[in-house]
């Protein structure tokens, strides 16, 4: 079910005509929907039922203070990996218990400042780490509350960029190496080893590879209390898939049934860390076409939204559907041309030889399944202004998330005098 919906003839965003908000806001522009995330919140979450889970969104993929604090309503907790995040997540009022630290490369002032603010958990993804977060902790008077990541060499058959569980791969601690540095934790200062966690990767549309990471790690834990050691939660990632194209991801209710499968009767208190699938499908990015051309025996879209502004596309190769804003006849003809931005990059392409009905300059686009990893990875590239986000729910809208202004864009700059000076 989407809520961005053709009625009458032009593409609605809930009740409110993206015709209207793009009159008022101007283009680009995001826009996310309010029942949408609710709904993917409670899909997951809801699939738990009955067994110890805490939902951490994870910040990364959409990180408006306002998508935050949609969930923390519903309950979330928050998933980050910078003090920045960390920040965002506190100041849309997710809980600092509900707060789990993830990152490969969490620095000892990102540490200092989540321990001061009580983050309820951290992800531990070296030794080095390790003994960086005891040393803080430790000088803090303070004990940090850790769980082991754990590298469970599987392949989570997904895009190579965002597959993160394979030997090799840059995350987490190898899996023969948990027990030696769980022990060694446990007679660390600072430190109060909990459990492990495991996320083998983005954008999973089956179910085996989590199967595979979740009966590794459950394994281990066996293997760890068999050592003495206590183990008492685990912290399952985020990956599950949405729909970009015609994928078939998994639906929660069957990804629950392997969690509850391998971990039902484990006595441990489960985290999830879902990022896209909260909020991918929720959002759009709203763009106008600016010129058509044919060049090459191709024609194109130049459209005023480029790979600054979403940058899967080019990032990964990413398929999003593409829908104009005012309704196509049924019969309309169809032709492939190439939707692109206006960046000064060949890579700078939203769809390449796509079916589309006829389009002309001024015609609105929508890009779908836009939620997640899309305003989080805007840049200034080009010296294009980061666009505004807009958040429906039902006929109200808000920005959430004004366009930024050339002053600030440019303002920044320091000339030092002796750039100039002959
Ligand atoms: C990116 C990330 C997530 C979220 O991944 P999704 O595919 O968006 O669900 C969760 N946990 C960690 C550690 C991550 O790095």
């Amino acid at each position: 079910m989407s809520s961005f919906e053709y009625r009458g003839g032009a593409l609605h965003a809930e009740d409110v005509s993206l015709t209207n908000l793009a009159e008022k806001v101007g283009t680009p522009f995001y826009c996310y929907s309010a029942e949408m995330l609710r709904k993917a919140y409670t899909d997951f979450a809801g699939a738990f039922a009955g067994l110890d889970v805490t939902v951490c969104y994870a910040v990364k993929a959409n990180s408006n203070q306002a998508v935050i604090a949609l969930f923390a309503a519903l309950g979330a907790g928050a998933d980050v990996v910078s003090e920045g995040e960390l920040r965002r997540a506190l100041a849309a009022g997710v809980p600092a218990d509900k707060i789990v630290f993830s990152g490969v490369g969490k620095t000892r002032d990102e540490m200092d400042m989540a321990l001061r603010a009580d983050c309820g958990q951290f992800n531990i993804e070296s030794e080095p780490e390790l003994a960086a977060l005891s040393e803080v902790a430790a000088s803090l008077g303070k004990s940090a509350t850790i769980v082991l990541r754990v590298n469970p060499d599987v392949d989570a058959d997904t895009h190579h960029k965002i597959s993160t569980g394979r030997a090799g791969d840059k995350f987490g601690i190898e899996l023969d190496r948990i027990r030696e540095v769980y022990a060694a934790a446990a007679k660390m200062p600072g430190l109060n080893p909990s459990g492990l966690a495991v996320h083998i990767g983005s954008q999973l549309t089956r179910l085996d590879p989590f199967r595979d990471a979740f009966e590794r790690i459950a394994a281990l834990v066996r293997e760890l209390r068999a050592d003495g050691l206590h183990v008492d939660r685990l912290d399952l990632g985020g990956g599950l898939g949405i729909v970009y194209r015609d994928e078939v991801p998994p639906v929660p209710t069957d990804y629950a049934e392997i969690v509850r499968d391998v971990f039902g009767d484990m006595d441990v208190a489960l985290t999830f860390e879902p990022g896209r699938r909260l909020t991918g499908e929720a959002g759009i990015l709203v763009t106008r076409v600016i010129y058509v051309k044919e060049s090459g025996g191709r024609k194109f879209a130049v459209v005023d939204a480029a790979m600054n502004d979403l940058i899967r596309p080019t990032l990964y190769e990413a398929w999003h559907d593409i829908d104009p804003v005012a309704q196509p006849a049924d019969d309309a003809a169809r032709m492939p041309l190439d939707i692109v931005g206006p960046v000064c990059e060949t890579g700078d392409v939203f769809a390449v030889q796509r079916d589309m009905p006829p389009l002309a300059a001024g015609d609105l686009l929508a890009v779908r399944s836009a939620g997640a990893y899309g305003a989080v990875m805007a840049s200034t590239y080009n010296s294009r202004l980061l666009i505004p986000e807009t958040m429906v729910n039902g006929s109200q809208e808000a920005v959430i998330r004004p366009r930024t202004d050339y002053d600030t864009l440019i303002g920044q700059d320091v000339v030092p005098g002796w750039v100039t000076a002959q």
